[in-house]
């Protein structure tokens, strides 16, 4: 439909191969690039004799958007038959990682791009092991300048192999692996005469079938308490509604204590008349029908429905410290609107995105991976960030600094033992 709101993906893979081509090219191909654009550029690099560069198409977009003439700051966009679609990560942006890891930036499918002449890299895999630590499920693998091999069957056979195997040893399931040349536009947006050999989608084709983000009101109620004012008798709770539905007369159990009261009316910002019925993305105020006690960063959910409660939690951590993440430190780690102090009891592994092989270590040095469990003073309420990403995710802090993001892999109510 047209109202639907853009899938967002990024594009990644190894230095020079051939993300900024790719991209270009999409653009062009789906006629997102301003008229003449491309014409132009070139021109010039004819005039200057240097051969044309589809990366410089999007050199020219960012050049425009930091001096500020293109509306759109931040995001490419681009659209299909079957639906718009964002690109939230320019390539080669240095924030990626950590836009990826702090939530600032989360996407719904990736391609990630690899050449075929030189084959899979360090940081292919530690894209790809990255997009598995974040929860991305939907992988569209290019594998890229199929020129450069003669369009070989067996090359890209051999590639494929490759990647599968690593994604596997990963749990990720690559959606579809697609042989293409950037640079000419094979396989791009149509299916290329120069690969008969190949049964599958192109790299448009195989977004198109991604299945969009359930959208957030469809997952269970999450309703983190951001404030709670009071006026005369009256209190109000305040917060934004990160996911699924809360109305009128529906029974709110506030975690970590577990109390419960009815929904007695909600105040939505901004609009005088009370709504019956409010959901995820808005953010409302509420009264309860009783007096319990409710304070910032409780997070409020339906009967049966409930988060996960525990002490502890173990999540995969990319560290972004300046010195190590350590056992035994302690951090504050901030999960909606939720701020717990919480000391590493234990770091399970720590994973080098290379070779997956797992080290064990007590300690995690800045940009490195590692299953890590820590202990709140008091009980933490999450999700899983498949079940729920909005309750399935942190960033730990130190000082006023992100020093690292989270993601928890494994929800659970049960402390680990004897620890
Ligand atoms: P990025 O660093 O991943 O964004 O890579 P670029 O898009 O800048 O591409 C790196 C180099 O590979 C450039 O010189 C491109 O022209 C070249 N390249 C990209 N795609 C293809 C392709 O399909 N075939 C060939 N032969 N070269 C390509």
């Amino acid at each position: 439909s047209h109202t639907a709101s853009p899938m967002k993906i990024v594009v990644v893979g190894h230095v020079d191969h051939g993300k900024s081509t790719l991209v270009g090219r999409i653009l062009n191909e789906t006629g997102a690039l301003p008229e003449g654009k491309v014409e132009y550029l070139r021109e010039v690099c004819d005039k200057r004799g240097m051969p044309f560069e589809w990366a410089f198409v999007m050199d020219a977009l960012q050049a425009e958007r930091d001096q500020g003439i293109t509306i759109d700051t931040a995001q490419i966009r681009f659209k299909t038959e079957a639906r718009p679609y964002v690109i939230i990560d320019a390539p080669g942006h240095k924030e990626f990682l950590k836009n990826m890891v702090s939530g600032a930036a989360s996407a719904e499918a990736a391609v990630l791009v690899i050449d075929a002449h030189e084959g899979v890299q360090e940081q292919s895999r530690r894209h790809g092991y990255l997009l598995h630590l974040l929860g991305l499920r939907q992988i569209a693998v290019a594998v890229n300048k199929m020129d450069l091999v003669n369009f070989s069957e067996s090359r890209f056979e051999e590639v494929k192999a490759e990647i599968v195997a690593y994604l596997n040893s990963i749990g990720v399931e690559p959606t579809y692996v697609v042989p293409v040349a950037a640079r000419s536009g094979a396989n791009i947006a149509t299916k290329s005469v120069e690969t008969p050999w190949y049964q599958g989608p192109s790299v448009l084709g195989a977004l198109d079938m991604f299945e969009p983000a359930k959208p957030a009101t469809d997952l269970a109620l999450r309703f983190p308490v951001q404030d709670v004012y009071k006026f005369d008798e009256r209190r109000i709770i305040a917060g934004r509604i990160e996911s699924g539905r809360l109305k009128v007369g529906d029974t709110l159990v506030f975690a970590p204590s577990g109390k419960m009261a009815k929904v007695a009316t909600i105040e939505t910002w901004g609009n005088v008349a009370a709504a019956v019925s409010a959901g995820a993305g808005q953010s409302v105020g509420i009264t309860l029908d009783e007096q319990i006690f409710v304070e910032r960063g409780n997070v409020a959910s339906l009967e049966h429905h409930v988060p996960h409660q525990s002490h502890d939690l173990k999540a995969r951590v990319f560290w972004l410290g300046r010195g190590p993440l350590k056992v035994g430190s302690r951090y504050k780690l901030k999960l909606a609107t939720a701020e717990h102090v919480v000391d590493v009891v234990a770091i399970e592994r720590v994973i080098d995105v290379e070779d997956l092989a797992n080290h064990q270590g007590t300690e995690v040095a800045r940009n490195a991976v590692a299953e890590v469990v820590f202990r709140g003073k008091s009980p933490i309420a999450h999700d899983s960030f498949i079940d729920n990403p909005r309750l399935g995710r942190f960033v730990l802090v130190e000082g006023y600094d992100i020093v690292g993001g989270g993601v928890i892999a494994e929800a659970s109510s049960e402390d680990a033992r004897n620890r």
